[in-house]
């Protein structure tokens, strides 16, 4: 459970590019009818080319959302893997037990050689379910560790400071008693809201730095849970061509979501930063993981740990801002600074929506 910052962005991109669309639309139309001419009245064409492009060139440099051209993206860009709604994150489909998912998880975690990577835990129901208390001893039995995401996952945007400080207080025994000596100092807001105001947000971070946390920002983001419902959905019809469509969505969305995260953090610093990746600790992300891994890899990325990353000194940039939707990090500067996103198509969230159903 996390923002959607897809759906800010889209409705950013619907303020501020309604008209540029509009216009694109209209010299879309234009040219393919255009293209249909050319092929009997060459010279005319290339004089309507010239014209139609001195009319259009003009209207994209003065859209107020048109983002500045980007620099190539790094071969080498370096990720710190993060999972969230520990021990229980996403339904509980057929044949899954919370063991199981953690089981499965962290053994791909260790094939791909990643230790000590953070999954942000939420306290509410592990005392009254031995699945859950099971699946947290395993996570942490591989080396992995746990931070703090609050004890029930409310929205900040929906409680005062007071109230939300208290819920993660709240889940603090919890983390002591299974995190033993590690390191469980480590917040994730739950949906990324860090702050409907700049008040609620500033007093909150103070209170995180008073009791020794750092908070685990999120560069990258592509809603990796909204197909886990889908998946439990289209797994109780055994429905397996939809499941092979939910596969191949996944990776399409992730790859471009990954994109557009990265070109993201160029807009909001001038330059790639070293990227954490928000996934979330659901049945059909430990299905997808092993692939997501290998985009990943093959778009150059190399793994560190979430301490590492952020020791970047990006990360002690704050963008001061307060926002009633969760937004990523970078999200936020541009925000702060109204600047524009860069394109990208969308999640189908319509057909998941829909399929199975
Ligand atoms: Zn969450």
């Amino acid at each position: 459970m996390f923002a959607h910052a897809a759906v800010a962005r889209a409705a950013h991109l619907r303020q501020c590019g309604k008209f540029l669309l509009l216009a694109f639309a209209y010299i879309e139309t234009v040219r393919n009818s255009r293209e249909n001419r050319c092929m009997r009245h060459r010279w005319v064409c290339m004089i309507f080319s010239g014209l139609l492009a001195a009319v259009s060139a003009p209207a994209a440099q003065t859209s107020p959302s048109a983002p500045p051209q980007l620099p190539p993206l790094r071969r080498h860009p370096v990720v710190a893997l993060t999972f969230d709604d520990l021990p229980a994150g996403g339904g509980l489909h057929p044949g899954y037990t919370r063991t199981g998912i953690a089981t499965q998880l962290t053994s791909e975690l260790r094939a791909a050689h990643l230790r000590g990577v953070y999954g942000f835990m939420n306290g509410d129901g592990v005392a009254d379910d031995p699945d859950m208390q099971q699946a947290l001893r395993v996570w942490l039995a591989a080396g992995m560790n746990i931070g703090n995401h609050t004890w029930s996952h409310p929205a900040l945007s929906s409680e005062t400071a007071a109230q939300f400080e208290h819920n993660i207080a709240f889940n603090e025994p919890l983390l002591r008693q299974y995190a033993g000596k590690r390191d469980w100092h480590w917040f994730r807001f739950p949906y990324l809201e860090e702050g409907a105001t700049l008040q609620q947000r500033n007093d909150v971070r103070a209170w995180l730095h008073a009791h020794g946390y750092r908070i685990a920002e999120v560069t990258l983001n592509f809603n990796d849970d909204d197909w886990d419902d889908p998946y439990g959905r289209c797994l109780a019809k055994d429905d397996t061509a939809s499941i092979a469509w939910l596969r191949q969505s996944y990776m399409e969305n992730a790859a471009e979501f990954i994109r557009l995260g990265r070109e993201t953090e160029q807009l909001a610093f001038g330059h790639e930063i070293p990227a954490v990746l928000l996934l979330h600790e659901t049945s059909f992300t430990t299905l997808m993981l092993p692939s997501l891994l290998h985009l990943l890899r093959q778009e150059g990325f190399r793994f560190a740990s979430l301490p590492k990353v952020e020791h970047n000194p990006a990360y002690s940039l704050n963008p001061n801002i307060g926002l009633p939707n969760g937004d990523s990090f970078p999200d936020a500067f541009l925000d702060a600074h109204k600047s524009g996103y860069p394109s990208f198509r969308p999640e189908p969230v319509q057909r998941l929506n829909s399929i199975c159903q």
